[in-house]
């Protein structure tokens, strides 16, 4: 199987604030790598596709919560390159089902929930097994699809960037994306991760965690902001929701609230704070996600 990596644009973004810091600032679009598979989850997906069908298996089964851009993509990507997919679902069946998960269904998903005590053990040997007995064998890919697969795709957002810089910045769920662009920039530049959750301070360690994999846990240039979780993991604010909007207005790209939002107001806000020095380049991984803002209208929290 040959997967494509899709030609996104680098747009620079104009601010007068950016002139006063003199900044430049760029948006790597890799919402636009593909309408359904979109995002750092086209790239997260590439290797485990193609190691799923060297290995021989026809079915992929992973896990997410109700709104997971992750199970929307996998969904998509399963349809797309011809496998059975199977989403494990956290928490309790909703009907109607949600954007997400219609979507997911309608790409040929079986969608199966699970309750939150047993998501929290979900690697479990005695649960994968009751998912084989019930569903035949698969391709496991974990939630959020974090791995060092996942890791080796995301390193090659790098390559396609064609400008020099000195900072890349990426939202961070589980860390992986963002060990990918280390991964990428072989300490050519600075990378900078900005997590959505609450409490991320294990994310330094998931990220030399998948670094390890390639010998390269020891790497230095990289760091978590953990300042501009609002609140954490799939929470917005009004502050927050204006400032999408703003961005989306003025700009004319979309953002939304649970992860590139987080990481832009972040930007905006380090920028104004002097953290970047004077002349820095930054370029920001627009990670896609725009996906989840159907079911953030539909629950009224935008
Ligand atoms: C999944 C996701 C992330 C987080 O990626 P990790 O590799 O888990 O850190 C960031 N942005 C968007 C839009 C996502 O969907």
């Amino acid at each position: 199987m040959i997967i494509k990596n899709p030609t996104t644009p680098l747009t620079e973004i104009f601010d007068p604030l950016f002139e006063k810091r003199q900044i430049r600032f760029f948006i790597k679009r890799e919402d636009l790598t593909d309408e359904f598979i979109s995002g750092n989850k086209f790239y997260k997906l590439k290797y485990n596709l193609i190691e799923a069908e060297k290995l021989g298996f026809n079915t992929l089964l992973t896990f997410g919560g109700a709104y997971s851009n992750h199970i929307h993509a996998t969904a998509a990507a399963g349809k797309k390159y011809g496998f059975n997919t199977i989403g494990i679902i956290r928490g309790e069946e909703q009907f109607p089902l949600n954007p997400t998960l219609s979507s997911a269904r309608a790409n040929g998903m079986k969608i199966e929930y699970i309750d939150r005590k047993s998501y929290r053990n979900k690697y479990d040997e005695s649960l994968i097994q009751t998912f084989k007995e019930k569903f035949g064998d698969f391709y496991l890919i974990p939630e959020g699809g974090s791995n060092h697969l996942a890791i080796k795709g995301c390193a090659e957002i790098i390559s396609s960037i064609t400008t020099d810089f000195s900072f890349i910045c990426s939202a961070c769920g589980t860390g992986g994306t963002l060990a990918g662009l280390i991964l990428g920039l072989d300490s050519k530049s600075f990378a900078l991760g900005f997590s959505v959750l609450k409490g991320g301070s294990f994310l330094n360690q998931n990220v030399r965690t998948l670094l390890a994999y390639y010998q390269k846990e020891r790497l230095n240039n990289f760091q978590i902001n953990l300042d501009y979780h609002f609140g954490g993991y799939a929470k917005t604010s009004n502050v927050l929701n204006r400032f999408c909007k703003a961005f989306e207005e003025q700009h004319n790209i979309p953002i939304e609230p649970i992860y590139t939002g987080k990481m832009f107001f972040g930007i905006y806000d380090l920028i104004n704070n002097n953290f970047f020095p004077p002349n820095s380049t930054i370029v920001a991984i627009h990670t896609g996600g725009l996906q989840g803002l159907q079911g953030l209208k539909e629950r009224n929290m935008i």
